[in-house]
């Protein structure tokens, strides 16, 4: 070899070598894991009873945010799954709620509705008309395909659709989520044409039906739930077809009384297939075996119907909490496994917290309520009526948003700020309201500061009502059994975020932390670009040195 040769060898091997270097800077795979309505405290309410593979290892060995809230309301699971991939509120994003009210088309919309595309994996025609399209910017998974040229691949699953689709964002290779017509896992064309093949045939298995065809047993003894209130209590609402709210639970007869497979949402085994199918896809998709960094952005939504089924107290919501810990345990270790701590970086957080039954509370005496918006809509048409003179001025009220007949009101030449405000002031005299807020204002900037700034991260003109109102703390719409999330308040807004794997160093921070900081976060480790509307800042999180 002459020396031009070995000096051109030598450049070349210290060139790949840099290089190699350079990508080993990024895990080779990310997963993130939203539990739907899971509550911060729920880390230490459960913590004893916890094993030491799960929750436990990610606050053990990872770090932990302990004060990281939600910024802005409504509280619900679109607008906080859209926000946590984002790097941003509805205001930018444009998912206000999970369904809202079109004035154009003068019906509602849900949050990933889309009329031209269809079920991609089942016959059942409406569960596939989804896609992201109501989504306004990226998410970290469309930045990480962009940045690699479509190398990286990037997956979104979960039960509900929307903590599927939403996450995974624009450019994903495909979400899936649950048809409990057919037990199938599907998508929809918006992603593909068809199911993989590996797809067809593990639905084939029915994965739901094995969890399906037995009773829920307590997975202790029932007496060692003393974090919970008794089994039975009146804040409890029971399946459908049935009056108690005792264990154990036969599914299969409950099945037959609500709706086939879907029940398998309001069990802890919801969760269980849940991670199933996300092991099952990163085998068969070979995930985090490429040469650019792949994404799996995976949600647990049962937990979400259990604690509205049952409230945040209750032996049903513990258990839920105790077996997904085991599955959480499990999906660690194979990851782990898989392509080792090293190599997958890993976060977990929440959608939205969860009130304490409100019922329950006033029974302490706390004041609370329950809000009864056919009072509301009354009151304010009457209001409506008297300024307007029109009987048709109100068109909807929803999510806490009146919506107005802009052209009616135009018509009678009111003027519609005067009117948002008339209203705006009004509602406040109506107990239980907290904060209102006229859509006028909040397109002039004039809220930055509480509640009202909440509202204003939360607002997006073409899909929001002419005037906002919020609750006072422990009031709720709903029954007096079960529980909700939506407010502006602490249950609501504070959420766990835990970082585990890759570089990331074992701590915690006390520091105010938002949910549009995880996705610059993440950018900011995998070096890569802000989700196009990111209103975050990345958390500083303490990593290991590259070598
Ligand atoms: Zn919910």
């Amino acid at each position: 070899m002459n020396l031009r040769l070995s000096i051109l060898v030598i450049l070349a091997i210290s060139l790949t070598k840099l290089v190699s270097s350079q990508t080993e800077k990024k895990p080779a795979l990310v997963v993130g894991i939203v539990v739907d309505q899971m509550r911060f405290d729920y880390i230490y309410k459960y913590w004893n009873r916890y094993g030491n593979d799960g929750f436990k290892k990610l606050v053990r060995e990872g770090y932990q945010c302990k004060n990281l809230q939600y910024n802005y309301v409504p509280t619900y699971t679109g607008p906080g799954h859209s926000s946590i991939y984002t790097g941003t509120t509805p205001e930018r994003h444009g998912i206000v709620s999970n369904d809202w009210f079109d004035l154009k088309l003068n019906k509602s919309v849900y949050c990933t509705d889309d009329s031209t595309v269809s079920t991609v994996g089942s016959s059942t025609v409406s569960v596939g008309k989804m896609s992201p399209r109501n989504l306004l910017s990226t998410t970290v998974g469309d930045e990480l395909r962009v940045a690699s040229n479509l190398k990286s691949r990037v997956y979104g699953i979960a039960l509900k659709d929307r903590a599927s689709i939403l996450p995974a964002g624009h450019s994903a290779n495909a979400a899936y989520w649950f048809d409990g017509s057919s037990g199938n896992w599907v998508s929809s064309t918006f992603y593909l044409n068809e199911l993989p093949k590996w797809l067809i045939d593990y639905n084939a298995t029915q994965p739901g039906m094995k969890y399906l065809s037995k009773p829920w047993e307590t997975l202790h003894e029932l007496s060692t739930y003393t974090a919970s209130l008794p089994d039975s209590t009146p804040y409890e609402t029971p399946y459908k077809g049935t009056k108690s709210v005792k264990f154990p639970y036969n599914l299969p007869e409950l099945m037959t009384l609500s709706g086939g497979q879907n029940l398998i949402r309001a069990t802890p085994f919801g969760s269980t297939i849940t991670k199933e199918f996300a092991i099952e896809l990163i085998k068969q998709e070979k995930l985090g075996k490429n040469q650019s960094t792949d994404m799996l952005c995976v949600s647990f939504s049962s937990p979400d119907y259990i604690g509205h089924q049952f409230g945040t107290d209750a032996v049903e919501t513990e258990d839920t909490y105790l077996r997904l810990d085991l599955d959480l345990a499990e999906f660690l270790t194979f990851l782990e496994s898989w392509v080792g701590k090293e190599e997958v970086l890993v976060f977990l957080t929440a959608d939205h917290g969860g009130a304490t039954v409100p019922a329950y509370l006033m029974d302490l005496k706390v004041p609370g309520g329950y809000m009864d918006y056919r009072n509301v809509e009354t009151k304010a048409k009457v209001w409506l009526k008297a300024s307007t003179g029109l009987d048709n001025a109100l068109v909807k009220v929803t999510n806490d948003q009146i919506y107005l007949n802009e052209s009616a009101i135009a018509k009678a030449g009111k003027d519609l700020n005067e009117i948002e405000q008339m209203l705006a002031d009004s509602l406040l005299k109506l107990e239980g309201i907290h904060a209102t807020c006229a859509a006028y204002l909040i397109q002039r900037y004039e809220y930055t500061q509480g509640t009202r700034s909440q509202i204003q991260k939360g607002y997006y003109a073409k899909r929001s009502g002419h005037v906002m109102m919020t609750l006072e703390p422990n009031w709720m719409e709903y029954h007096k059994t079960g529980t909700t999330h939506g407010s502006p308040y602490s249950y609501d807004t504070r959420v766990p975020m835990l970082w585990y794997g890759w570089k990331v160093q074992h701590g915690e921070s006390a520091q105010p932390y938002y949910i549009d900081d995880i996705a610059p976060t993440v950018s900011w480790m995998l070096n890569i670009p802000f989700p196009n509307a990111t209103s975050g800042k990345p958390i500083a999180i303490p990593l290991k040195a590259n070598d």
